[in-house]
Parts: C-alpha cells; structure tokens; sequence
C-alpha cells in the first residue's frame, strides 16, 4: 500500500478487526502483511478458513449477509455518489466508504461474460467503450457505455491523462481476454483484456 493510499484510507482501515470476521470462524480478520487493504485473514490457528486469504469483496459480502451493511453500488443510473465521486458498479463499499483502488472479484467477470459496463452494471450495446494504453491493454478489463465513460473521465481525469491512455470504441469481437479471442461467456476467472488491433504491437 502505498504512502498516498494509507494516508487518504479511513481511520478504522489500520485496524480491521471489529469491521470484517471470517466467514468459518467469526474471529475478527486480519490484514495480510504484504496485502494492506486488500486481503484479509484469519489468525485463529483452530478455524478451517486459517491462513485462506479473503479479498476485501468477500468479506464485505459477509458483513451483507450478516446485516451489518447494506449493498451501496448494485447495478442502476444514475450511480450514487460518495465521497464527492460517482461510484462505479465493481467497486466494493463498506460503510460508506468506497474501495477506489480495489474491483469486486465476481462483478468484474459478470462485467466480462455478459457484456455489461463496468460503471453502472447494466448490459451494453453492439459496441463498447474502453480505455487502453499504447500497447492495447484494456485498463480494469471490462468495458463502458458512452455516457459511463463521460462519467468516469469527469471524475477521474487522469484516467485519460496516464501513460497516454486513450478511451476506444470497440465491439466484442474486438477483444481478447488472456490473448485468446473472447468466448461468449462462462470464463471462471478474470481474464487480462486487450484489443489487438490497438495496440503497437
Ligand atoms: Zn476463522
Ligand atoms: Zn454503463
């Protein structure tokens, strides 16, 4: 985690313990040493789930499911607003605070297998938008509809301004995931996206 992150990260971040438990035992998690606000573990040396590391995403589904929160960033338009920013449909939130460098595991890949948009969940058209590097590496791996773009670049500018990314059209025939040509859906995990025809090489 970087200097910038921890320091802009809430106060009950450093310390997760009464905000997430583990899904076997209950006990209150841990962060992983080298994962700070990423991945959480269990530190009860006689629970089945000990030493198993839990994304951030899983966790707080647990924290849903025992009613201590409640879903802020389902799929809709328009998107909600936290923290002065719209929040984007594959990014987790717990207790009002958005995870902004961190994507929910299984939103992402319903994102990839089903054509939806990454920022309002809901399906796409044809054609999609997203925003490669010069190499044609799609950035977070899912795709946008116009207007979700929009949304995005006006409230990260520097999503276009990094690396000399750029915001492309494209279709899913386009798109490879993992350097394969796309199937139509039913990849397990999160595939590394690229547009081929985009990129330098
Ligand atoms: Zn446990
Ligand atoms: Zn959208």
């Amino acid at each position: 985690m970087s200097l910038e992150a921890a320091t802009m990260a809430p106060e009950w971040c450093l310390d997760p313990q009464p905000w997430f438990s583990c899904l076997d035992c209950g006990v209150g998690l841990y962060w992983v040493d080298l994962a700070h606000g990423e991945l959480l573990i269990c530190a009860n040396a006689q629970c089945v789930g000990a030493g198993i590391e839990v994304p951030v995403w899983r966790a707080q589904q647990h924290r849903e499911a025992l009613g201590l929160d409640r879903p802020v960033s389902d799929a809709g338009w328009p998107r909600p607003v936290l923290e002065g920013r719209p929040v984007p449909y594959v990014t987790p939130v717990t207790a009002g605070h958005p995870w902004w460098r961190l994507t929910h595991g299984p939103r992402l890949l319903h994102c990839q297998n089903d054509w939806c948009c990454q920022v309002c969940g809901q399906g796409l058209e044809a054609s999609g938008w997203v925003v490669v590097d010069p190499r044609g590496m799609v950035q977070t791996d899912a795709a946008m509809h116009e207007r979700c773009l929009r949304l995005a670049t006006a409230a990260c500018p520097h999503l276009l301004a990094v690396a000399a990314q750029r915001a492309a059209q494209v279709r899913r025939a386009d798109i490879h995931g993992d350097g394969r040509p796309l199937r139509d859906s039913g990849a397990l995990t999160r595939e590394q996206w690229t547009v081929p025809r985009l990129g330098a090489a």
